[in-house]
């Protein structure tokens, strides 16, 4: 059976080893030498900006859940870490999360769908929200924005795996793809940024 999306959350959450970027830090430092993520080995690629699209607002209220406003939405949670560019969590960095419903339509006069947060003090965001619908010209996608403190704001979109109109999206791009698993509550998709 599969494990909730909670739980999964939880496993992320509390995984004793915070992140395999702490790991990577450690290493660097002389400590026992861990093997580095994939993202880290040569030094991790700054997250791609993309555009931000006609629908951002940023009167979105502080908060990680926004499925709660979307009874009707297949449920997903969103998580990751916000890593520097030489693979250091950042702590208190802004991540703000907007998409469209499960029906392809932004919400622009309320705060339907949008939300944003600070990474905790082991640099992890995450959200519950919903997955969103197509909408003509665009594959599913979230829009996103974050910002370490003092430093520019990273816009851009991240994308769900195996949608068919992937290829057919001008935007898409596979480096900001979601690492999704199945949970037995909806989905959990992982993406860590890297700003
Ligand atoms: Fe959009």
């Amino acid at each position: 059976m599969l494990p909730s999306r909670r739980h999964v959350l939880a496993g992320f959450l509390s995984a004793p080893v915070l992140s395999p970027y702490l790991l990577s830090a450690q290493a660097q430092e002389g400590r026992a030498p861990l093997p580095p993520t994939p993202e880290c080995r040569d030094g991790p690629e700054p997250t791609r900006a993309q555009t931000e699209g006609p629908y951002f607002k940023s009167d979105a209220p502080q908060r990680r859940d926004l499925a709660a406003e979307a009874p009707r939405g297949e449920r997903m949670t969103l998580a990751g870490f916000v890593v520097d560019r030489a693979c250091r969590p950042v702590p208190r960095a802004l991540v703000h999360l907007w998409q469209a419903d499960e029906a392809g339509a932004y919400d622009n006069s309320g705060s339907k769908l949008r939300g944003y947060q600070y990474t905790d003090e082991a640099g992890r965001w995450w959200f519950t929200t919903i997955v969103p619908a197509p909408y003509p010209g665009r594959t599913r996608h979230f829009h996103v924005k974050v910002q370490r403190s003092g430093s520019r704001v990273l816009t851009t979109q991240l994308y769900l795996p195996n949608e068919a109109l992937n290829s057919r999206d001008g935007l898409f791009d596979e480096r900001l793809l979601l690492r999704v698993t199945r949970a037995a509550d909806g989905s959990f998709g992982r993406f860590d940024f890297v700003v």
